[in-house]
């Protein structure tokens, strides 16, 4: 019997009624594990319904009892994450403690949001003109729809929904129907920890369904993250029918490496941040810049690395790097590699025979190491999203600049020196939103905000972090004055402050 996910509407399990199903795969053994509805447009209307009905009792609930379901969901969050990981692992296939990392990574945010009292304080002027004065409140939008990639199906969301409903909204999540179960069981626990049936909803489909969610006239906002190509359209068309979008896409991300940095730590990071998640994460290094004589002393010893790293299914502690998420990615991810070796790329370590024993059926493609890309290749220009790392060699440092700027893509970066100066003129000069100094993956802090520019996001606020708060809020300013007799009388000039 293979197990249906059902949808989380209104505080309960909704079974789909819809004929569409799709398969979700443990991608370690290739096994079909569990089937998913997809959405039809009544079930998404349902969706937004309860959280519509939810709307006005959540948005008018005091920031201490908002405060404190927020801190019982931490707790829960807290109590269950390894259990949130396993279940991660099985329908993503990264490894178990890549898995611990990214559920801690979306707990910091549910933290952050666990401080909304502070978050949503106003400002106040007091005299503005005499006797008048003059405050500021940030209110909730209203139902805020987020749309999710399968990449990270615990901590993307929780990038989303802790902002947006400690911010007084509420919310209906449609995460990647390629491992949707995550979402569902974290939705659990949100409920568990108080908050009120249809404030938290999961719905579960395709495109039918995000078509629904971006035109729905009772949805205020929307929070995307995944491709380029779907971030546009779905920032298009959600600003058409009048919403708030961000829209977080896709990425290429250069780690320049310039000839007196420390080769083995850039090594170690070029290793970790290019084939840690099986090269899928939006962060994951994909183009490696050598400046001047750089590949000759760092290329060796990434090869040592690559060598000895253990490639097999996530739930064995000694595996490093799972599998790819379906057979179809994999063989895509696997083409690239095929192609830049057809234009005459160097493959100084080849991933595609490898095969795990007692896993045959899995989605796995080994380390890939190219040397010599150019930027015409395709391995070069798209985004690979796999265990593909590309060798650029540029002869100076602005000449590795000049390849990043002409990308279209601008999400992170890593620069590894020993020059504080050229660290600092890199950091100033780069036209990247996430930039590391000598840290390959620099995600920003749930306290700061995450977002890249260019092609890599389209809208103009980041995600969490008080832009998180600015995304889920509406400004209000009052100008209040309580009259005394000495004002009265018919004015039809243009208010003045006196
Ligand atoms: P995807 O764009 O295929 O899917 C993302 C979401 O959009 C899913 O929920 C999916 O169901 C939905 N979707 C897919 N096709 C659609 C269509 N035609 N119309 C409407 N909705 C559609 O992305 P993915 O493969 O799940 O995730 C990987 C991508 O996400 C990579 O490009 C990666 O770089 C990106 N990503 C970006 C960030 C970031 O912060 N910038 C973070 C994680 C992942």
């Amino acid at each position: 019997m293979t197990n249906t996910i059902h949808h989380f509407i209104g505080g309960q399990h909704v079974e789909s009624t819809s004929d569409r199903r799709s398969d979700v795969f443990n991608p370690a053994t290739g096994e079909v594990q569990a089937r998913v509805g997809l959405a039809s447009i009544a079930e998404v209307d349902t969706a937004v319904a309860s959280a519509r009905a939810a709307l006005e009792g959540w948005k008018n609930s005091s920031l201490a009892t908002r405060t404190r379901v927020l801190f019982a969901f931490r707790e829960l969050v807290n109590q269950h994450k390894d259990d949130i990981a396993r279940l991660l692992t099985l329908e993503h296939g990264k490894v178990f403690s890549d898995a611990q990392g990214e559920v801690q990574r979306g707990l910091e945010v549910i933290e952050f949001a666990c401080g909304l009292s502070q978050l949503l304080k106003g400002e106040m002027s007091e005299n503005v003109s005499t006797d008048v004065d003059s405050y500021s409140m940030r209110q909730p939008v209203g139902v805020v729809a987020g749309i999710t990639p399968f990449n990270f199906p615990a901590m993307v969301p929780m990038w989303m929904y802790p902002i947006a409903i400690a911010c007084g909204n509420t919310f209906v999540l449609k995460p990647s129907e390629r491992d949707p179960s995550v979402t569902v069981f974290c939705a659990e626990l949100f409920a568990k920890a108080g908050l009120p049936p249809g404030v938290l909803n999961v719905v579960h489909g395709d495109k039918v369904a995000v078509d629904r969610l971006l035109e729905h006239p009772d949805v205020a906002a929307i929070s995307f993250v995944g491709s380029t190509p779907i971030a546009r359209y779905i920032y298009e068309t959600g600003t058409q029918h009048g919403k708030r979008v961000q829209a977080l896409g896709g990425a290429k991300n250069h780690m320049v490496v310039l000839p007196d940095a420390d080769m083995d730590l850039a090594a170690d990071a070029a290793v970790g941040a290019g084939f840690g998640s099986a090269g899928e994460r939006c962060m994951a290094i994909s183009v490696l810049v050598t400046v001047g004589n750089a590949a000759d002393k760092l290329l060796p010893k990434i090869q040592e690395r690559i060598a000895v790293l253990q490639v097999g299914n996530g739930l064995d502690p000694a595996s490093q790097m799972g599998p790819l998420i379906n057979k179809a990615h994999r063989d895509r991810v696997a083409g690239y590699v095929d192609q830049a070796e057809k234009d005459g790329a160097t493959i100084l370590v080849d991933g595609r025979p490898l095969k795990v024993p007692g896993h045959e059926g899995g989605f796995f493609l080994g380390p890939c190491l190219l040397d010599h890309v150019t930027t015409s290749m395709s391995c070069y220009r798209e985004e690979i999203f796999g265990p593909v790392l590309s060798v650029v060699r540029a002869a100076t440092y602005d000449d590795a600049l000049a390849l990043i700027h002409g990308h279209p893509y601008g999400n992170g970066t890593a620069i590894f020196t020993n020059d504080g100066g050229a660290a600092r003129k890199f950091q100033h000069d780069v036209q990247i939103g996430m930039v590391g100094v000598n840290v390959p993956i620099p995600v920003p802090l749930a306290y700061y905000s995450f977002g890249g520019w260019k092609q890599s996001l389209f809208g103009d606020l980041h995600m969490y972090g008080m832009d998180g708060v600015r995304f889920y809020t509406r400004n209000k300013v009052v100008i209040a004055r309580w009259p005394e007799p000495r004002f009265r009388g018919v004015d039809l000039g243009f208010p003045q402050n006196k």
